[in-house]
């Protein structure tokens, strides 16, 4: 079987990014971009306007923004293939990469930049084709400047310092902002937290969990019930953001690289290395911190960089 030089596996601003640099650099890398999980383009495909990606001064369409990085990719020859990687073999090289249709591939190096999902809970009125996008979301930071959300009652529901920084981030818009956590106490580090309960316009609804979403083509109001009273409570809502945490696409790796202990995959220090040479990491995969397009493009370009440094040390480009 025909030996490629890179696979790389992953659809948003990591993967895209790593393939421009990589294929400018002619390692002629082929692009596993998914197939069923989860749109082509990543998390930005769920995203209105971007407005914080540098070079975008009045802002850029988060699916546009995707289809440009994959149009520049392909421009430079880059080859994708439209299936999920269901499975790696990654004890010999060369790797073993295994699609979820036709393709089988052999490769001397791997970047892995299948991303994570925001997590979400599946209440009524939540759903795709209820509201969601349509006031309900995973990410204030992307979404919170819309229209839709101005000066209305705005709900988050965790208790992290995800929760506490997006409803901090919210009070730039919302009327009031209201924190809907499951327990009597924030998850958040104190310093977090004390913005969140310091801050006149957010309320936390202790012990508190959303019910039912309502409304006509947004969102109008929030059922909430009290967990530990089983009081239930109607209000007015224009807002409802998930910020219960993510979780990194890594399933298919069976563990044949490193993780941290929060699931995301261990890299080296300023380095998109994994614990298995000439297999890399970018993106949300890797990143439990910053978790921005820009840093994950940013990673994807270190991580075609390391992986071209790899093929040439290894004696595998001519
Ligand atoms: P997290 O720390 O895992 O917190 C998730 C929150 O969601 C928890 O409060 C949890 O409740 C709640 N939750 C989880 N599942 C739930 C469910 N099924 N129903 C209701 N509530 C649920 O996640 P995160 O806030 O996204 O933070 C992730 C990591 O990123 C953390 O290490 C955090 O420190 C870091 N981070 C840092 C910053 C910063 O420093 N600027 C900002 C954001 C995130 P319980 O508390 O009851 O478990």
């Amino acid at each position: 079987m025909d030996v490629k030089n890179l696979v790389i596996i992953g659809s948003g601003p990591a993967a895209f990014t790593a393939a421009i640099y990589a294929a400018r650099a002619n390692l002629n890398p082929i692009v596993f971009e998914g197939f069923m999980s989860g749109p082509v383009g990543g998390q930005l495909m769920t995203t209105t306007e971007v407005e914080n990606f540098p070079g975008f001064p009045s802002g850029i369409i988060g699916p546009k923004l995707m289809e440009n990085m994959r149009d520049q990719a392909k421009r430079f020859g880059t080859i994708f293939i439209t299936e999920d990687v269901i499975s790696l073999d990654l004890t010999k090289q060369p790797f073993t990469v295994n699609g979820s249709k036709k393709y089988k591939i052999q490769t001397n190096s791997i970047i892995i930049a299948t991303g994570a999902y925001a997590k979400r809970l599946d209440i009524t009125g939540s759903r795709d084709g209820e509201f969601w996008q349509r006031g309900v979301t995973a990410c204030a930071i992307c979404d919170g400047a819309a229209p839709l959300f101005r000066e209305k009652d705005l709900f988050v529901i965790g208790g992290g310092d995800s929760a506490v920084e997006e409803a901090v981030f919210l009070t730039k818009y919302g009327k009031k902002i209201y924190i809907v956590h499951r327990r009597d106490e924030l998850r958040a580090s104190k310093i977090m937290a004390d913005r969140a309960l310091n801050h006149p316009k957010v309320e936390i609804l202790w012990n508190s969990k959303i019910i039912e979403i309502l409304g006509d083509d947004i969102v109008k109001e929030v059922v909430i019930e009290n967990i530990k009273t089983n009081k239930i409570e109607k209000k007015s809502a224009g807002g409802v953001f998930f910020a219960i945490g993510h979780k990194p696409a890594t399933d298919f790796l069976n563990h044949q690289v490193d993780m941290l202990p929060n699931g995301y995959i261990k890299v080296l220090p300023f380095s998109t290395k994994t614990s298995v040479e000439g297999v890399f990491a970018a993106g949300d995969v890797q990143d439990h911190i910053y978790r921005q397009a820009i840093t994950a493009a940013g990673s994807g370009c270190m991580a075609a960089l390391d992986a071209e440094k790899y093929l040439l040390e290894k004696g595998f480009l001519d």
